[in-house]
């Protein structure tokens, strides 16, 4: 059993919430808890304002969104692995980039905890970037299915 969704937006802030919502209805099926839920509507917007501040500068593109939804063999669990890709700029250094409170951009009151939110809310999250093509930002999550069981 495997569900599939893509979504393509403009790399605008007003686009976040639209991100946001579209993830956490993509999960509704496997009723989600509250937690599961924030923690990755969190991690989908911090990827997604990073396409849209560094990797785009504010300058006009598009941000790309896939989710995939797969049952976990054996388990009564389904993996969500999301993708999120800019074709901005590129990351020069992506350990560096990983690194709490590292920022390109502390003018804009950037903290530079991005990438560690979306360690923390997420199994696991793996970033490719290449310079002047962009950056794509993969992340899993393993998502409890409680369809059907009471809580
Ligand atoms: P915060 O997320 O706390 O507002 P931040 O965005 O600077 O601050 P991170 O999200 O951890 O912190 O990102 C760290 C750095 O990695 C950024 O400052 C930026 O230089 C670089 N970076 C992150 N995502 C991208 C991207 N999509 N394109 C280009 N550079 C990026
Ligand atoms: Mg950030």
């Amino acid at each position: 059993m495997e569900n599939n969704m893509s979504i393509v937006f403009d790399a605008k802030s007003q686009n976040e919430s639209l991100a946001r919502m579209v993830v956490s209805a993509f999960l509704t099926e496997l009723d989600p808890t509250l937690e599961e839920i924030n923690d990755v509507k969190t991690a989908v917007s911090e990827a997604v304002t990073n396409s849209i501040i560094h990797g785009y500068g504010e300058k006009p593109g598009k941000v790309f969104m896939k989710c995939n939804l797969k049952k976990d063999s054996m388990q009564d669990d389904s993996i969500l692995q999301i993708e999120i890709k800019d074709e901005g700029v590129g990351i020069e250094d992506i350990e560096k980039a990983k690194e709490p409170l590292y920022t390109t951009k502390p003018e804009l009151e950037r903290s530079g905890m991005g990438f560690m939110f979306m360690e923390m809310f997420m199994d696991n999250i793996h970033i490719e970037s290449e310079k002047n093509v962009g950056t794509t930002v993969f992340m899993t999550k393993k998502i409890k299915d409680n369809k059907n069981k009471s809580r």
